[in-house]
């Protein structure tokens, strides 16, 4: 429900889909209100003052009518159509993938403290997606992880999920059914345990840690978090329970990619 009966807020569109024959209706994520379904109506039709500005990806400022069901979209201000997000097959992969992992982690209209960061974090990777397409490994990681930590999914990656040690800069071990590290007592002990190598570990826990401007400056070695990338895959879809439409999409376009 909005908060009162004529709303204007940022938006990012996180989907687009046809209603009847001529309106749309969209997700959208906002800093304020979270994730919500509201009704563009007469948005298919090529006339329309929509057109052009409620697809996927895009930032706009939107405003929103409080009705008996779905919220209707009034007037649409383009902010940034992020362009580059669907100007080739990885950019679009990228960008759907980031979209989707928000949308499965976010709960339709939940009033939350994290709304805003959430916005912000989906906001920060479209426009890294935006800026170097071919490079987007690092920041849809860091995505992930900060997305599992907002919604209470976070990985243990300072204590041993088996017995509580504290992490010590060695190798250890990941267990995707425990959700985080496992010291090499452990490993062993806890079924579907799997090895996690040290530099894997550290910036599977850098990224956990640190805001975007402190990831972009440092650099971070590819083959490392490739590996990184598929221990994270591997505990969202466990933690999912489902692996999320995109996942092999973004996998297979994804490879060679930094
Ligand atoms: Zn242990």
């Amino acid at each position: 429900m909005l908060p009162s009966r004529l709303h204007t807020c940022e938006a990012l569109i996180l989907r687009s889909r046809d209603h009847r024959e001529a309106d749309r209706i969209l997700t959208l994520l906002t800093p304020d209100l979270g994730r919500l379904d509201a009704l563009a109506k007469g948005a298919r039709k090529p006339a329309s003052r929509k057109s052009g500005k409620v697809e996927p990806f895009m930032l706009v400022r939107v405003q929103l009518q409080r009705s008996k069901f779905l919220p209707f979209v009034g007037e649409v201000q383009l902010l940034n159509p992020f362009q580059g997000c669907r100007e080739s097959l990885q950019a679009i992969v990228a960008s759907s993938y980031a979209c989707e992992l928000v949308y499965n982690l976010t709960v339709e209209g939940e009033e939350s403290d994290l709304n805003e960061e959430v916005f912000g974090s989906l906001l920060t990777v479209l426009t890294e997606v935006d800026d170097e397409p071919d490079r987007p490994n690092l920041p849809l990681c860091w995505l992930e992880l900060h997305m599992l930590s907002a919604a209470g999914f976070e990985p243990a990656l300072e204590f041993c999920v088996g017995c509580g040690a504290e992490a010590r800069p060695e190798p250890w071990g990941f267990s995707v059914a425990e959700g985080g590290i496992l010291c090499p007592d452990c490993i062993g002990a806890i079924p579907g345990g799997r090895p996690l190598p040290l530099e894997v570990f550290k910036i599977l826990r850098f990224l956990q840690r640190s805001t975007w401007e402190q990831v972009r400056a440092r650099r971070v070695a590819q083959p490392a978090l490739s590996e990184a990338r598929n221990i994270m895959r591997e505990y969202l879809n466990h933690t999912l329970e489902r692996p999320l439409r995109t996942t092999q999409f973004e996998r297979r376009s994804g490879r060679g990619l930094k």
